[in-house]
C-alpha cells in the first residue's frame, strides 16, 4: 500500500513544479509579505539601475517554501535581465560552472538554490567570478599546465538556502546582501490564497481562506498545496466550492490539527515529552529515535516548532516547553 503522502516537506512535489510557477507572483507589487525584504530590495534594485551596473550578489536564507525563488525571479524582471536557474545538487563539476557563467550576458542573475550543497571545487570557482567578474582556467596538464584568466560579463548570482550556517565564510562573504526570509502571517497567507484561488479559478470562501491560511505554518508553498488538496475535495465530495467546512474536513483528512501542526511535528513532540522525558535531546539522536532524516526536522519541521514556541534550544538539546506539554494533552512534570 502506498504510503499516506505528507503534507509537510521541504521538497517541491512533482508536479508542483508547474502549477507553482503558475501561482508565482510576476513583480514587487503582487509579492505579498517579507516587507524588509522588498524594502531593501527596492532601495538595491534602484540604485543598481541608477548606475547602470549588475545588482549586487543576494543570498536569501531560510525554511524551504518562503518564496526565495520566486522572489529573485522578480528581480530579474524588475531589473529586466535573463534568469538562469540551477542548484548546488545539479553542478557536478567546476567545467559545468564555469559554462554555465561563461553563457550569462551582462546584468544576468544566476539563481543558485541550495548552494549550501554546492561541490567545494565548484564553489572554488565563484570565488574570482563573484569578486573580479572573471574564471580562471587550467589549460594542459602536469608541468606544462597553466591556468588562463577569462573575463565574464557582470551578473548577478542570487544564492539561496535553508542553512545560512553551512555556507563557507569565503562564499557568504562574497555577497553583497544578506537576506532573511520570514515567516507569514496568517493575514498575509489569507492574501496570497485569495490570489492563489483567483489564479487557479477555486471558488474560496473568505473564511475557508483564513481557516487554511491558519493551519498553513506560515508558508506559502504549503497554503498552496493546502489549497489544491481542499479543492480536490471539494469536487470529489461536494459541487467544487471550498468553504469553511470543505476546508475543515480536508485539513482533517490530510492529519493537519487545529494548529498546523501535522502528524510528524506531533511525534516530534510526544518523543520529546515520552522517550526522552523532556530533557535535552541532540537533533541526531531524536532523528534516529523517529526514523527521520535529521536534516528534514532540522530545516522543514524545527523552525516553525521554535517559531510558535512549542520547542525550545538549550546548549545541551532541544527540550518542548509547557505549550507542547499542553498542545499533546501530557501533564507536565512538577518542578519543570
Ligand atoms: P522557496 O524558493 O523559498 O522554497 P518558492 O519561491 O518556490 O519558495 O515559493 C513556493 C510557492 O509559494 C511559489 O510557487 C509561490 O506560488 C508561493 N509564494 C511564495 N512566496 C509568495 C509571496 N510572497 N506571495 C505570493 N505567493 C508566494
Amino acid at each position: 500500500m502506498a504510503e499516506k503522502r505528507r503534507i509537510v516537506t521541504g521538497e517541491r512535489e512533482q508536479q508542483e513544479v508547474s502549477y507553482e510557477n503558475r501561482l508565482r507572483p510576476q513583480t514587487l507589487d503582487e509579492y505579498i509579505g517579507q516587507e524588509k525584504a522588498k524594502e531593501k530590495l527596492i532601495v538595491t534594485i534602484e540604485a543598481a539601475k541608477k548606475r547602470g551596473e549588475a545588482l549586487d550578489h543576494v543570498l536569501f536564507y531560510g525554511p524551504p517554501g518562503l518564496g526565495k525563488t520566486t522572489l529573485a525571479g522578480i528581480i530579474a524582471h524588475e531589473m529586466g535581465v535573463n534568469f538562469r536557474v540551477t542548484s548546488g545538487p545539479a553542478i557536478e563539476k567546476p567545467g559545468e560552472m564555469a559554462a554555465i557563467l561563461n553563457s550569462l550576458q551582462t546584468g544576468d542573475i544566476l539563481f543558485v538554490d541550495e548552494i549550501h550543497r554546492l561541490a567545494r571545487q565548484v564553489e572554488e570557482v565563484l570565488y574570482p567570478a563573484m569578486e573580479d567578474y572573471a574564471i580562471d582556467i587550467l589549460i594542459g596538464k602536469g608541468a606544462t599546465s597553466r591556468s588562463i584568466r577569462l573575463d565574464l560579463p557582470h551578473f548577478t548570482l542570487i544564492g539561496a538556502t535553508t542553512r545560512a550556517g553551512m555556507l563557507t565564510a569565503p562564499l557568504r562573504d562574497r555577497f553583497g546582501v544578506l537576506q532573511r526570509m520570514e515567516f507569514y502571517t496568517p493575514r498575509e497567507l489569507k492574501e496570497i490564497l485569495l490570489r492563489s484561488a483567483t489564479v487557479l479559478k477555486v471558488e474560496l470562501d473568505d473564511e475557508a481562506a483564513g481557516e487554511l491560511a491558519a493551519r498553513s505554518r506560515g508558508t506559502p508553498r504549503l497554503a498552496n498545496r493546502l489549497l489544491k488538496r481542499a479543492r480536490d475535495y471539494a469536487q470529489v465530495r461536494h459541487d467544487g466550492r471550498v468553504t469553511i467546512d470543505v476546508a475543515r474536513e480536508a485539513l482533517g483528512l490530510l492529519d493537519v490539527d487545529d494548529k498546523g501542526l501535522d502528524s510528524t511535528d506531533r511525534r516530534i513532540l510526544s518523543t520529546m515529552i515520552t522517550v526522552f522525558g523532556g530533557s535535552p535531546v541532540g537533533l541526531e539522536t531524536l532523528a534516529a529515535s523517529l526514523g527521520e532524516d535529521s536534516g528534514t526536522i532540522e530545516d522543514v519541521y524545527e523552525p516553525y516548532l521554535l517559531k510558535e514556541g512549542y520547542i525550545s534550544r538549550t546548549p545541551r538539546g532541544r527540550i518542548p516547553t509547557a505549550q507542547a506539554y499542553e498542545h499533546m494533552h501530557i501533564p507536565m512534570p512538577a518542578g519543570d
